[in-house]
């Protein structure tokens, strides 16, 4: 039977299998497209950690693929924009006329979810909750297929010079970095009629009880990301465990300072392009309370400039992007929503509390909770797409769990010059 529950990125309600129902904090993150380098240290940091054992060959719980060709398991994207297109023919659209800054952000998406679409191809009492497919084995082989491959010089009126200029290259390509998304509204845990996955209360984190799976692989099928993988030697399904004992912050062997610290992936990103925390759940309403100083809700709540991957799917995903400046804007809509050409603009002549809370993306590993801005002098003044802007040299100070100060950044980085006496020693 379906209920109605509240998913805030589509500004209205949905149907979902279960009745609402909210964790006290959320498992999310931002990871900001526009610095990623491509170099998999993060789908390394996981892969050497979690799936390096028999029958994990093929799982990636982290990769980064190359879009718009490159995807893990491949074109698990555009197979699936593909079912709710056939579901619903030329209805994934949004009503951007109204508006707010919390429940509502980016207006009222018009179309159908992957669970609307699975009622109305199956029935409420359909034996499937949502739509989508399980990927063939030889789509799962290659992760990183079509690296480094652009799309668009062809038929693109203009000069072979123009392909790359801002605001959007004719030619692009760019790199998209994915993990479980912990999923507000989880469709692998709406499919699973075993009810082995489950979504935690403490902190949101979406785990398979590997007592309880049988390895139907109606997850597989179900996860509109293709974040949860059938393991052969075993016969039950694994996914992305959010590193919990990192998060959890209790085993004085990972975190001798009892507090929670960042995941393998984000931990290890050379790139600095990830910031992961948790987002404190408001009761009453199931969506983020307001945490004015936390990072991740400035970034996402406050500022708008991190955006949720494919929010139509309808499972309200906890991971955020900063989207590239330079790719198509109607290319990023079908992937961001309405509010990608905010979330540029604010991201390419970022305000001065943006810059200083941008510095704290990989600082260090503990978890932020919340930070403060000491101001400093201005120290540049430039013209960005005609208007004024300056920089200023602000100090970002950020906070584990138990208040504790654990970093402290100037936006302009130090310079060190080594005395000369040691200029040649290490
Ligand atoms: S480690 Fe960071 S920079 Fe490198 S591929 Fe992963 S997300 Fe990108
Ligand atoms: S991304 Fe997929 S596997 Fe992860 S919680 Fe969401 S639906 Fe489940
Ligand atoms: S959060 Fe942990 S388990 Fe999940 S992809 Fe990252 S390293 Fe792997």
């Amino acid at each position: 039977m379906a209920h109605e529950v509240y998913n805030w990125q589509l500004g209205r309600k949905m149907a979902y299998p279960y009745k609402e129902a909210h964790p006290n904090w959320q498992f999310a993150f931002v990871f900001n497209i526009n610095r990623c380098i491509a170099c998999q240290t993060c789908t390394m940091a996981c892969r050497s950690t979690w799936t390096f054992s028999k029958g994990q060959e093929h799982m990636w719980w982290n990769n980064v693929e190359t879009k718009p060709y490159g995807g893990y398991p491949q074109f698990w994207d555009t197979k699936i924009l593909g079912l709710l297109e056939e579901a619903n023919p030329g209805g994934q659209s949004w009503d951007t006329a109204e508006t707010n800054g919390n429940g509502r952000p980016y207006g009222v998406y018009n179309g159908q979810t992957i669970f609307e679409a699975a009622i109305k191809r199956y029935g409420p009492e359909g034996h499937q909750r949502a739509i989508g497919y399980i990927p063939e084995d030889d789509e799962w082989r290659y992760p990183n297929i079509y690296e480094d491959t652009a799309t668009g010089l062809q038929g693109a009126p203009g000069k072979w010079g123009d392909s790359s200029l801002l605001p959007e290259h004719k030619t692009w390509f760019f790199y998209l970095q994915r993990i479980c998304n912990h999923c507000t509204y989880p469709a692998c845990l709406a499919a699973c009629p075993r009810k082995a996955i489950y979504k935690r209360k403490e902190d949101g984190i979406v785990l398979i009880d590997q007592n309880r799976c049988r390895g139907y692989r109606k997850c597989v099928e179900a996860c509109p990301y293709k974040k949860s993988m059938y393991r052969g030697t075993t016969r039950t399904t694994e996914k992305c465990i959010a590193c919990y004992p990192r998060i959890e912050g209790k085993d004085p062997h990972i975190t001798p300072d009892g507090v929670p610290i960042e995941t393998r992936c984000m931990a290890a990103c050379v790139g600095k392009i990830r910031l992961q925390g948790l987002a404190r759940i408001n009761p009453k309403t199931g969506n983020w309370a307001e945490d004015r100083y936390n990072p991740l809700y400035f970034l996402v709540k406050k500022e708008k400039v991190a955006l949720p991957l494919y929010p139509q799917f309808g499972t309200e995903p906890n991971g955020y992007y900063i989207p590239p400046r330079w790719v198509p804007r109607a290319y990023l809509r079908q992937m961001f929503g309405p509010g990608v050409e905010e979330a540029i603009e604010k991201y390419a002549a970022p305000s001065r509390e943006l810059l200083a809370v941008l510095q704290l993306f990989r600082a260090q590993q503990k978890i932020i909770f919340r930070y403060e801005i000491k101001e400093g002098p201005k120290i540049f003044e430039t013209h960005i797409d005609g208007k004024p802007w300056s920089m200023y040299n602000d100090t970002v100070i950020g906070f584990d769990k138990k208040d504790k100060e654990v970093v402290r950044l100037a936006v302009q980085e130090p310079v060190h010059v080594r005395a000369e006496k040691h200029y040649n020693s290490i």
